[in-house]
């Protein structure tokens, strides 16, 4: 993926594959969910999930290359067993596949401390990317660390090497954050632009795509389950008006896509 003079490119570290009503129940009383916990809501979106009906939910980060800066947005689930057993993953071979070591990373941003996020953060209590500025919003600092077991093991070796930002900034030239609270605090959207070209990593915003078709769908794992639905829809408006490609932390192959506008329904289009 190019925009203008900015290359970006996902970096996989692992998938889960579940069916997706179980997906959108998962973490709040049974029959309370909006739309998308029912299975029927899904049967319009077949094209959305796996052979077997399921919604793959991949995880990992994006290699954005601005210049001669090597940002690496999120940092996946890690190498630590999680989900019942299951290995972490493969990150760092994704990365090699890329060419580049993890001392090659000069940033490390953090849509938000989620654990599937940062799960690359650190290791051993040492840093994963030694030669990394690791940043995050304030506001999701504050929230996690020293609060969530997983967030706060994963960031307190990095301290040293962390910066938070309290404001929208411009992190690298075409690479801007922009505050997108609801599915955290401090959940944060990249924007990436050069010359005319733009497109957007809006992290846990919305999980897959259906989220922006329409504005009934429920989200996943919010923290303010109000906000983020404002957010998710306040986000599908302009979007649909602007055709900037977009991807989310666990869009099946961390692909890109669009969102488009229909008669009465807005379409998705990967790609
Ligand atoms: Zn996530």
């Amino acid at each position: 993926m190019k925009v203008g003079e900015l290359e970006i490119l996902p970096v996989f570290d692992a998938m889960a594959a579940i069916p997706p009503a179980s997906a959108y129940n998962f973490g709040i009383e049974p029959g309370t969910g909006g739309k998308g916990t029912d299975a029927d809501d899904w049967a319009p979106h077949a094209d959305l999930l796996d052979a077997e009906g399921r919604l793959e939910i991949h995880m990992g980060g994006f290699l954005v290359r601005s210049g001669d800066r090597r940002i690496l947005v999120d940092a996946g689930l890690g190498p630590d067993p999680v989900f019942g057993g299951e290995q972490g993953g493969v990150l760092l071979e994704s990365l090699a596949a890329l060419g580049l070591s993890a001392d090659d990373i000069t940033d490390v941003v953090l849509t938000h401390l989620h654990f599937d996020h940062v799960g690359w953060v650190s290791r051993d209590d040492a840093p994963v990317f030694a030669n990394a500025t690791y940043r995050c919003h304030q506001r999701d600092w504050d929230h996690f660390v020293g609060t969530d077991e997983v967030a706060t093991r994963k960031m307190t070796p990095v301290q040293e090497r962390f910066e938070a930002f309290d404001a929208d900034f411009t992190l690298a030239p075409g690479v801007d954050t922009r505050l997108c609270a609801g599915h955290t605090p401090g959940s944060t959207i990249l924007v990436l632009s050069s010359g005319a070209a733009r497109a957007m990593l809006i992290g846990d915003v919305v999980h897959c795509p259906v989220e922006l078709l329409d504005d009934e769908w429920s989200g996943l794992s919010d923290v303010d389950p109000e906000m983020a639905q404002r957010a998710r829809n306040a986000l599908a408006a302009e979007l649909e008006t602007t055709n900037v490609p977009v991807a989310a932390a666990h869009f099946p192959g961390l692909q890109f896509g669009r969102l488009l506008a229909g008669e009465g329904r807005r379409n998705w289009l990967f790609g």
